[in-house]
């Protein structure tokens, strides 16, 4: 995946780890051997019936593309989103954040090319009069598109055409013409039309990163995978400004950075890969791009793309908008259009790998010596929707207060529920279904005698007794938060 043919790294353009995380970086992963404990169908019952994610406007017959977060599945899109950040912003000084509006002058889009340039090719059977992705679907073959009547041997596919993604909406408060805006389709362009401003304030010197996570719309012809496709979802993008010639370098830096972020979050290395796109399968911004793939139940497929943009967006801006987009690198005595690397990840299709990754089936011991079976999500904390759930062992008087006590002890350092509803084995099956790392048990001896707590550990099922005094200090150990 490294091109010998770059230039060599310049010193004072990278951080001196980047050799090391390089390596890192598997190329490609071997194809056949899946690792799923679990198929779509299950996950999406598994979301709705624990009320993590579900169809919007359900009560209406729902909308086709569009799924709500429950309480459970907000969490999880937070925490995915918050790991992201501290990743990109937090832990550097090179990157900087805005939140831009979504709705953007229309020039915007007709300079980045999204007016001409963003569609996908459709077709229309003539039988059925359904529309499908005519690159996607394949004439008669069930496996590839949805036919309406489900007979696919009558489908009869027109010539496609291409039909733009943009969802088209009018300022003010008559639909004249000219009051045309679009739904951004992607968040990245607010980087670009907003880079000197951001430059200029932030005082930051190329190379440096402004980052966005936000809402993109996208009307896709067939929304489909649950959440994977869907018109409504967030992004996480930071377009990154380099110098002309650091660009293939800072591209590897950060295609081994992101890599490692999915593993470090746990995604089993055997299910992600990365992927060097075709020379005819490029964006028209693009001179190399690869996609971070996730084997998802229903095939490998894209969680991010890492596009090395060039100076395509500065440029067509500054020619489009008449303003001077380039920077001047004082150091160097240098004027150039900075070169840009994108790495674009979806929040959505993200939590989505990380919940097929995460569930497990196991056989769990019984108290009686037997064995039952055990569903499990095995999510790492920093994205699990409750870290803690504390459980008194029955709804009696004596334990309450002190069972609402230790729930408020550790509501400041992360997410807690209380939890009294059944016999603590259900409640522990219940945590553990939904990727609880601890559940903390208050029972009689807490408070006849020792003052101490039962944690119980999801993954290996293990429970030690802990003093309530220590339990803070205990649980910021074991969630490294020291
Ligand atoms: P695809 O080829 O799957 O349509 P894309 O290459 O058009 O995706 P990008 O434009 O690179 O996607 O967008 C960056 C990221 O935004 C994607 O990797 C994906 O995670 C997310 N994303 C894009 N479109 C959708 C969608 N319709 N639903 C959910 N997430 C999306």
């Amino acid at each position: 995946m490294t091109d010998s043919t770059q230039p060599s790294l310049l010193p004072e353009d990278l951080p001196p780890e980047f050799e090391a995380d390089l390596h890192e970086v598997e190329a490609d992963a071997d194809d056949t051997a899946g690792t799923h404990d679990t198929t779509m169908e299950t996950i999406v019952e598994l979301c709705k019936r624990r009320g993590i994610i579900f169809q919007s406007s359900e009560i209406y017959g729902g909308l086709r593309g569009a799924w709500d977060f429950g309480p459970l599945g907000a969490a999880l899109k937070d925490n995915v989103k918050q790991a992201w950040k501290r990743s990109m912003l937090q832990l550097r000084d090179d990157v900087v954040q805005i939140d831009a509006s979504i709705l953007m002058h229309p020039k915007v889009w007709e300079a980045s090319g999204h007016v001409q340039g963003f569609t996908d090719p459709l077709t229309e059977c003539r039988t059925c009069n359904a529309r499908f992705r005519a690159d996607q679907a394949v004439q008669g073959d069930a496996s590839t598109y949805e036919c309406p009547r489900s007979d696919y041997s009558l489908c009869d596919f027109g010539p496609a055409r291409q039909f733009n993604l943009m969802f088209q909406t009018h300022v003010g408060p008559t639909q004249e013409s000219g009051s045309e805006v679009w739904l951004r389709p992607e968040t990245a362009q607010a980087m670009f039309v907003d880079f000197a401003h951001v430059q200029l304030t932030s005082r930051q010197k190329v190379p440096f990163g402004i980052a966005q996570v936000g809402k993109s719309f996208r009307n896709e012809i067939t929304p489909r995978n649950f959440i994977f496709r869907v018109r409504e979802f967030e992004q996480m993008e930071m377009e990154f400004f380099v110098r002309p010639g650091a660009d293939e370098a800072w591209h590897d830096y950060w295609i081994a950075q992101r890599w490692n972020w999915y593993l470090d979050l746990g995604l089993r290395r055997e299910n992600v890969r990365i992927r060097p796109h075709a020379a005819d399968e490029l964006s028209h911004y693009a001179k190399h791009t690869v996609d971070v793939e996730y084997r998802f139940p229903f095939a490998w497929s894209e969680l991010e793309g890492i596009a090395n943009r060039t100076d395509f967006d500065l440029t067509a801006h500054g020619q489009a908008s008449g303003k001077d987009l380039s920077y001047y690198d004082q150091a160097r005595d240098e004027r150039f259009v900075p070169y840009v690397v994108e790495p674009a990840a979806g929040v959505d299709r993200t939590a989505l790998a990380f919940l097929v990754d995460a569930y497990r089936v196991e056989d769990a011991p019984t108290a009686s010596g037997g064995t039952e079976r055990r569903t499990l999500l095995k999510l790492d904390h920093r994205l699990a929707p409750i870290t803690v759930a504390v459980l008194p062992l029955s709804r009696n008087d004596k334990l309450v207060p002190t069972a609402k006590h230790v729930a408020d002890l550790l509501r400041g350092r992360c997410t807690v529920q209380y939890d009294d509803a059944g016999s603590i084995g259900k409640r522990y099956r219940r945590q553990d279904e939904v990727g609880t790392p601890f559940c903390v048990t208050v029972d009689f001896d807490t408070v006849e005698d020792d003052q101490a707590v039962t944690v119980r550990d999801r993954d290996t099922m293990t429970q030690e007794r802990v003093s309530i005094d220590r339990l803070p200090a205990y649980l910021d150990e074991r969630l490294d938060l020291g």
